[in-house]
């Protein structure tokens, strides 16, 4: 995190001491803004964040311990560092305050030059928290997607498909899953080899993220040249749509791959729900295999395009 424009909330009841502070912090460059108690910091907090929070301990309506416990209690997406501030000198009163939640404890009157290391602290703090959020957020994305692709993989599939269709169940809502398959792509891969058919599928990829709807609908790897596109809120004539749409696509946009034009076609089976007539639950399996079974009924009849039902 950068030392310039960090977000400290200054908690102190004091008008003398808050503006003596604030002005110390923001010649060292942190962004301050203020409250008079624990109870207006809290509500503060529920619209902004703030990395660093330095509150004084007493305070009419709600004091600074009262505030560490009750912000300790909100689940939070980042880590923010708290620092008390008091006149409350002893031992006792220095586990009171770091068991209510507080990180640092700083006596009044503050020493500037203190104050201005437990800071840099925070930050390193901060710093190590957020590249903990980065590599777990980098592990995440690893586990879910398809490496060659960069779509969902299997085990997405496996796990959120079932959610999906309950939620639509749940609320009533259409849905539809189209089950795709590139047509004789082993010829690809025998004669052009293997990287081109790796090249094939990406191209692929990124024609299918181009068509389907950014916010609700998704994509996964489901096999080895199949996807799996699920569409939340779409009836059939909808899914219908999308599939041609895609076939079309992808039979007119050839793969350039090293100066050859691959040209590919694919293959569809769609199945679809509609809200009004969905009176018992479906599972995966059976919308997934009912796909295949189109899919399989798209081949048998010439490949190159897509074949519905509805369940
Ligand atoms: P059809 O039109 O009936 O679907 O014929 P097809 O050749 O597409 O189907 P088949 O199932 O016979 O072959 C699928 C091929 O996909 C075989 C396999 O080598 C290839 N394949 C699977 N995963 C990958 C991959 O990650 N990269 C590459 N390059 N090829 C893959
Ligand atoms: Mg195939
Ligand atoms: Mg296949």
């Amino acid at each position: 995190m950068a030392d310039i424009g960090i977000p400290i909330l200054l908690i102190d009841d004091d008008r003398f001491m808050r503006a003596i502070l604030s002005q110390t912090l923001q010649d060292a460059g942190y962004l301050v803004s203020q409250a008079t108690n624990g109870k207006e910091a809290l509500e503060l907090c529920r619209t902004n964040y703030f990395p660093i929070i330095l509150t004084d301990w007493v305070m009419p309506e709600m004091d600074g311990i009262a505030f560490c416990r009750a912000f300790r209690k909100k689940t939070a997406e980042c880590y923010t560092y708290l620092i008390l501030l008091t006149s409350q000198e002893g031992k006792d009163k220095l586990i009171e305050g770091l068991e209510a939640g507080a990180d640092e404890y700083l006596l009044k009157p503050v020493n500037e030059s203190e104050l201005m290391v437990r800071l840099k602290t925070a930050r390193r703090i901060l710093d190590l928290e957020s590249s903990l959020q980065k590599s777990l957020e980098e592990i995440k994305q690893l586990s879910i997607r398809d490496p060659l692709t960069g779509v969902f993989n299997r085990g997405y599939l496996d796990q959120h498909l079932p959610n999906e269709i309950r939620r639509a169940d749940r609320y009533v809502r259409d849905f539809s899953l189209i089950m795709m398959d590139l047509d004789h792509f082993k010829k690809i891969n025998d004669t052009w080899g293997h990287q081109a058919g790796d090249a094939v599928l990406q191209h692929c990829s990124r024609i299918i993220a181009g068509t389907i709807r950014r916010e609700v609908d998704w994509v996964a790897r489901y096999g080895g040249e199949e996807f799996v596109l699920v569409l939340p809120e779409t009836e059939q004539a909808g899914c219908q749509v999308v599939a041609e749409r895609l076939r079309n696509l992808i039979a007119t946009s050839p793969c350039l791959y090293r100066g050859e034009n691959l040209s590919i076609t694919a293959s569809f089976g769609t199945v679809s729900r509609a809200a009004s007539d969905s009176p018992d639950a479906v599972t995966a399996d059976t919308m997934l295999y009912q796909a295949d079974q189109c899919l399989y009924q798209a081949k048998a009849s010439g490949r190159n395009r897509v074949v519905g039902s509805s369940l």
